[in-house]
């Protein structure tokens, strides 16, 4: 099996256009990652995942190895058959999920144990348990074992939670081995702080990964504070490596990001909002459940070729979300996750066209209109 490698196309200001070449096939870059939390995009087969154009799903070692656990995972042949999805699949660590979900943890120098959110049975998570939970799945893409604060924290909690993320990152590329076909990113700390980022950049650079990861941003920061942060930290990554910014985000906060260096984002923001009726379009942000469409023909964006909008009116889309029907949240995920998926598209050819800065401004332009006016 050959390496995964990453291919550097074009650039245009910060943003780039690439591709990350792996045995599953391609992705290309900038690519946003749609997240199977429980080996599901929740109301989506893995078909029509596909077909809204995403290369790569986002898997969470801290809900497989909970439930259904990555043993039994392994033991039926590998999450990516398990859950019918042929692509890539990148699992993060387990760290942020134990940080924002489980009961009772403890934090040590080995690592987190904690208590299930489901059961409230006992866990320990440590970097080598990661990375084997990890290659139980099958992941194609592995991430570092971290931890972090949630903002605002002080500069000392930053600067040792960032030390010890880094101890933790030479333990993780040690446990995860030589595994030609697999990945392993890193994943840089430090807050918000330049000189913490840069001391974590260079930690992960002297270990040497396939890919860096911005870490510990979208934890309550602010898109300001968050992008003054991303003006500075993907620079201080590897040029010739994949940068992925963690959980992120709103349409706006994935341009911006592409913008500032970034090439791969994951988030669950499309998939959940179109549970709850919340629609992204390229005029802005829409909520199904309003009256004003109860009796409107026409499409949620009438340029988009979804199922959604190619077969279904606001007043279907209106009534099925007030009925609860399950089709519902099926064309609402639809729906986002091909709009998130056309935002993509629409960057990678910009910047291939060295157009990005007209492309920003009319995405800008866009969805400073605001929805269509009700009929
Ligand atoms: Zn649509």
């Amino acid at each position: 099996m050959t390496r995964i490698t990453f291919e550097k196309q074009a650039q245009d200001g910060k943003a780039r256009r690439g591709v990350i070449r792996t045995t599953r096939g391609d992705i290309q870059t900038p690519a946003f990652m749609p997240v199977g939390t429980a080996a599901t995009v929740k109301a989506m087969m893995p078909e029509s995942v596909a077909a809204t154009g995403a290369d790569i799903l986002l898997g969470n070692t801290y809900h497989l190895m909970l439930r259904p656990t990555a043993e039994r995972v392994a033991a039926l042949g590998g999450l990516h058959k398990f859950m019918n999805w042929s692509g890539p699949i990148l699992t993060d660590s387990g760290g942020f999920q134990v940080m924002s979900l489980a009961g009772l943890r403890k934090l040590t120098e080995k690592g987190v144990t904690f208590k299930s959110h489901i059961d409230g049975s006992k866990h320990e998570i440590t970097p080598e348990r990661s990375m084997e939970i990890q290659a139980l799945l099958g992941s194609d893409i592995v991430m570092c074992f971290d931890e972090c604060p949630a903002l605002p924290a002080d500069r000392d909690r930053i600067a040792s939670s960032m030390e010890l993320s880094m101890r933790w990152a030479q333990r993780s590329k040690d446990a995860f081995g030589d595994r030609p076909g697999h990945a392993l990113f890193g994943i840089q700390q430090g807050g918000l702080e330049e000189d913490l980022r840069a001391q974590s950049a260079q930690a992960l650079r002297e270990i040497e990964f396939d890919g860096y990861a911005v870490g510990g941003l979208a934890v309550g920061e602010g898109q300001e504070a968050m992008f003054g942060c991303l003006d500075f930290a993907p620079d201080q990554l590897p040029e010739n490596k994949p940068r992925y910014l963690m959980g992120v985000g709103k349409p706006d906060d994935i341009v911006g990001a592409v913008a500032r260096g970034i090439d791969m984002m994951d988030c669950v923001l499309p998939s959940r909002s179109g549970r709850t009726g919340q629609v992204f379009t390229r005029h802005g942000v829409l909520n199904i459940k309003n009256a004003r469409h109860q009796d409107d023909p026409r499409p949620l964006d009438e340029n988009c070729s979804c199922p959604a909008c190619r077969n279904y009116s606001r007043a279907y889309l209106h009534h099925v979300f007030r009925s609860q029907e399950i089709i519902s949240s099926m064309l609402l995920t639809w729906h986002n996750l091909h709009y998130y998926q056309d935002i993509m598209s629409g960057m990678r050819e910009a910047i291939a066209s060295g157009t990005f800065a007209a492309w920003q401004s009319d995405f800008h332009s866009g969805r400073a209109q605001g929805d269509i006016d009700p009929l």
